[in-house]
This record gives C-alpha cells, structure tokens and sequence, in this order.
C-alpha cells in the first residue's frame, strides 16, 4: 500500500477506492471534500449518495457541506443523497412493500431488542421448536447471511418470524437491507433507480459492514464501480456481533477489480502518546492487523494515559467523578466509559453527588412506568397487533394474567417453567388466526370458550379498552386505577410515588452536550465520538476482554476505539475488588488487570488508602 497524496486519493475517479483512515484522520472532510469535487467536476448531484453509519454522523456531513463560512460552503440544491445505510434499505423496501408482505402505509421499523426477541420466540414455538432454537435464528439475520432455506431449521423460525411481523407491519433493523436486497435483485427498474442515484456511491465505516450491507453495496455499485469511494479502518471493527467483519476492507482488492486501497496518514484528534499506546494493544492482539500506520501529527504531544488502580468499585466512582469534575471546570468535554452498562448506576450516583451534569446512554426509565406506557399506547390503538403483543407479555408477566416462571431460571421449578412454556405456546398460536380482517386484539376478545390466561387477558383488555371510552368522557382517575391495577404495577401506592420521582429526576438531571459536559457510554457506543478527556473503567481482565464474547481480536479493537476518543487526557481504571454482579470471572477480589493494560507495557499508579500485597 503505497502512500499517496491527498490529492490523488480525492480527485481519483478511475478506479473503485478504499480509504483507509485511523481514528481522527479526518474522514468526515475527506467524505465532504470528495463530493466537492464531484460537484466542481460536474457530476449531477442527483447522482452521488453518501452513506453514513449513523444519523447523527449523515447531519454532521450535511452540515459540513452546507456551512457557508465552512470549507465546501455548497447550496442545498446541490446537496447529494445523504443517509444511513438503514435507512436507504427502508426507502428502498417502501418501493415495493406487498413484494416483501408489507404494506406501505404506516409501515414501521422496530428496533426494540426485547420485543425482537420475544416475538422470534413466538415464531420458534408455533414451528414446534424450543425457545433457544429462536436464539440461533436471531444471530442468523443479524449476520445478514439469512437465506430463507427450508430446510434449515433456524430459516424455517427466520420466514416464520417475518411472517408475524407482517401481520404486524413492521421491519426489523436488519431486514431494511436484507429484504432491500431481495426488492432490488426481483425489479430491475427499481435496481436501475437507486443504481443511477449512487453513481458515485460514498460509505463510511467500511469496517462495519456484514454480508448484507456489502451485497447492498455490491448491487448499488454493479453499474459504474468507479465511482465506489469507500472509508474504513479495520482496526476499528467492532460489530462482529453482528456479522461485521473487517474481512470486508482487507478483501476490498479482491472483491472489486482494478480498485486501489490507500492510507491516510494524519493524526488530527489524538496526540502520539495516546496512539502509540493504543497501537500497542492491536500489535499483541490482533494479528491480522494492517499494521501501524506512520502517522504525522496534527498536535503537539501530551501527557501519556494515566493507568491508575483502584482499591473497588466505589473509590473508582468517586475518582472518576473527580477527574470529571476538575475538566468541566476548565470547560471540557468528558467521555466515560463503561464495559457494560451495570456500571452506569454508581457512576451516576457520584456524579450527582458533586452535582456535576451528565447524561447517559440507557433509558433508565423504572420498568414499570414502561409498562404503563405500553398500556396507554395499545389503548389508543387497539388494532397494531405489535402493540397488543406487548401488553398480552407484560400481562402474563406482572400483570392481571400472571403466569409465573417468565426468567425460566432456577428461581422457579421445574414444573412452574414448563407450565409458563406451556402458556407461551398457547399465546404464539394466537399468531395463526391473525389475518387482515382479523387483528390479534379481536382473536383474543372473541376467544370461544377461553382457558383460565385468556380469560384473563380479556378481562384486562376490555376493562382498559372500557374505562379509556369513559376516559374521554372525563372519568381519568378510574382510567389509571385500571391500568395500575390490570398491568400490575404500583399495587402500593408509594412505588407509583418513587416512579414518579425518578422520571422527574432523570429529566432534571438532562443537559445539553458540547463543552464543559459529561457523557456516560457504554464501549461500543463510543464510535464516532470524541472528547478532550476519556475515562475508560473496568478494565480488569475477566471484564476486559469480556470472557463470553470470546472474541480476543475484537475486544482489543473495541478498546483501541474508545482510548482513540480522546484529545487531551485519557484515563484507564481498574479494580482490586469487583462485586459479583459486574465480574464475568469468579474473583472477586485480587483482580488481575486486563491483558489490554499490560500490553502497554506500564505499571499502574495505586490510588488506596491501603497497601496490596501482590
Ligand atoms: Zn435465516
């Protein structure tokens, strides 16, 4: 890969290229200069379609490109195509809906993890298979390799599942693009539509693409590979899970003729002493690794990351909100970040203990004002089927038709779990006799003959449906007595009290970002993101990596991105003491430090009031 000049790489119209760009190399203006010159080059602008990974980067490259004391300073009417691969898949499949069993009116996406799950496993029990056959399909979608086979056994839950979620109008994340595929490789004019529109087809985030996006890509681009401008870091993959495979960028070569791959070699966000560091964590875990890259850098060199060692969790907490503390007082932007999202509960609490503002990533909405929440949306539309479905979960689970043994650990008995299963089964079926003229609301309500759980859930339905009728009639404090009482939720008042409260607080508690504010992340929800000083904790070694992903290589990448976050300081914490919930391993206490730490090849700095023997 021999280095070339900006230049060359921007203005190269002649062969399919990949970008190869390290954290903060400054893909962001690459993408937006790249469609500069396009423009000034003369190509239609209708013809050029930028993809991002996420939303907010796809308004961060319109706004780019429209600042009109910025760089590029383009009208709108020049603006390219600009999107999330997601969501061109969603704009593609409302093409042709009836094609995929959709209906192109109030056609929804459903992103919701607890919902995909549960409706799978209702697609995996009407097929007369377990619950944890349901799993494997899952996994079989998300890495976009799914072929509908019949005669695989997690193909069948997979057609299965998008046939309730037919019935239910809705597409899930991945099959925006796995069911834009198969739109675009039946109607050749369509194909033809979004080929001419991606003439010149610009995607960011190479590096987290699955089978999928890359057939999406593969199609979009068949017409004029030229025009194929992609922009990617392996090292910065960390979307296995999902199928993502950096064997995308390093087969780039292979998988479009003629194409160049090139580097660029600029460090504009991280200083040498936080790069060299990380580079030393992908060289001893990552071995397909591209290798270092001879980077210039854009800043001067600053203080090496501090590893300190902390005696437990909640020391680790007031530390880090100390640290946090002394930056936003010099107005800088803080990123924290988390292995897992279990560690966000202490943090906070610290936080806000030094009143310091910060927001943070989970909806930590109490459960049971989400379930009222559900209950007020079914009720206004009793016809969504997905909506009925959630509330049928949430009454068996806490509320009026509760079925025990929902967790199926060993908390229940054996009996309990296989009589729950027995009644999820039951439920499923209901699935069967939901057609067109038949929502699921009407299956249940006009059930002959109902066992004891579907008598229940009509009587929970029909008493919600009934007292929201009065409801609009002015009768409000028998609607939520109802819904409390059907869902389950807040029997004793005081919970309903505290529910509240935390609402009130978490809303109290939301502040704009930007400088001299806190961000609270998990790992892997750190791409894309910068800030002057990140906070990484956790970082023991049956943490960090994480034993059950058993994905050494990625682990090192996912780290390498979320120390690449950082500006000016970047702090790593580990524990001595861990409690049970958060550790993976079976110690707790004496914790060895991540394997991570000591590729960097430093001691840590103990921060007790104790001495450790070690
Ligand atoms: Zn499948």
């Amino acid at each position: 890969m021999a280095p070339r000049k900006y230049e060359e790489i921007v203005t190269n119209f002649s062969s399919p290229t990949l970008v190869l760009a390290g954290p903060g190399a400054g893909k962001t203006y690459l993408l937006a200069d790249r469609v500069k010159r396009l423009l000034d080059n003369g190509i239609d602008n209708e013809s050029i379609t930028v993809l991002t990974f996420g939303k907010d980067a796809s308004q961060h490259m319109r706004e780019e490109l429209l600042n009109q004391t910025g760089h590029f300073k383009i009208e709108f009417k020049n603006l390219p195509h600009i999107s999330t691969m997601h969501s061109l898949g969603f704009t593609i499949v409302q093409e042709k809906p009836r094609y995929v069993n959709l209906l192109k009116t109030n056609l929804k996406v459903q992103a919701d993890d607890v919902a995909k799950r549960l409706l799978f496993r209702d697609a995996a029990l009407i097929c007369g298979f377990s619950e944890a056959y349901s799993k494997e399909a899952i996994g079989c979608k998300e890495h976009g390799d799914c072929t509908e086979e019949p005669n695989k056994k997690k193909c069948i839950i997979c057609s299965k599942y998008r046939e309730v979620m037919a019935k239910c109008n809705r597409l899930d994340f991945d099959d925006q693009i796995l069911l834009a595929c198969k739109i675009l490789e039946k109607y050749p004019d369509i194909l033809e539509k979004y080929q001419l529109q991606s003439e010149h087809l610009l995607v960011d985030e190479y590096q987290d693409i699955n089978a999928a996006q890359f057939h999406l890509i593969e199609l979009l681009s068949r017409k004029n590979r030229k025009g194929l401008f992609t922009v990617g870091d392996d090292a910065q993959s960390i979307y296995g899970f999902r199928g993502c495979d950096p064997k995308f960028i390093l087969e780039f070569g292979d998988n479009f003729q003629g194409a160049i791959v090139v580097t660029l070699l600029h460090s504009r966000r991280c200083h040498r002493n936080i790069m060299e560091p990380s580079f030393k964590i992908l060289k001893s875990n990552y071995p397909a690794w591209t290798g270092e890259p001879k980077l210039k850098y854009h800043k001067p060199d600053g203080d090496t990351p501090y590893i300190w060692h902390l005696p437990n969790e909640l020391l680790e907490a007031k530390q880090v909100a100390k640290v946090a503390n002394s930056a936003i007082k010099e107005k800088k932007e803080v990123l924290i970040l988390t292995p897992k999202k279990d560690f966000f509960p202490i943090l906070t609490k610290e936080l806000k203990k030094r009143k310091i503002p910060h927001t943070c990533s989970v909806n930590l909405t109490p459960e049971r004002l989400q379930v009222v929440n559900r209950v007020i949306e079914w009720v206004q539309d009793p016809n969504d089927n997905f909506k009925t479905r959630l509330v049928v979960e949430d009454f068996i689970n806490t509320g009026i038709a509760k079925v025990p043994g929902a967790d199926k650990d060993n908390r229940s008995s054996s009996t309990t779990i296989a009589k729950r299963i027995d009644e999820e089964i039951k439920i499923a079926k209901l699935w069967e006799s939901v057609s067109k003229k038949n929502d699921l609301f009407s299956v249940i309500k006009n059930y002959a003959n109902p066992y004891m759980t579907l008598a229940k859930l009509q009587e929970g339905f029909a008493s919600i449906d009934e007292t929201y009728y009065n409801f609009k009639g002015n009768n409000r404090g028998e609607f939520a007595k109802k819904i409390a009482f059907v869902s389950g939720v807040w029997i004793e008042p005081s919970k309903m009290v505290e529910d509240i409260l935390e609402v009130v607080k978490i809303l109290k508690d939301e502040q704009p970002t930007g400088t001299g504010s806190v961000r609270l992340l998990t790992l892997r929800k750190a791409k894309g993101l910068e800030a002057d000083v990140v906070i990484v904790v956790g970082l023991e070694d049956d943490i960090m990596p994480n034993p059950r992903a058993n994905n050494i290589e990625e682990e090192a990448r996912l780290l390498y991105v979320s120390m690449t976050r950082a500006k000016e300081k970047l702090y790593l914490f580990h524990c001595f003491k861990r409690p049970r919930n958060i550790s993976y391993g079976p110690e707790l206490t004496k914790k060895p430090r991540s394997r991570f730490l000591v590729a960097i090849g430093r001691k840590s700095e103990w921060k007790g009031t104790y001495k450790v023997k070690s």
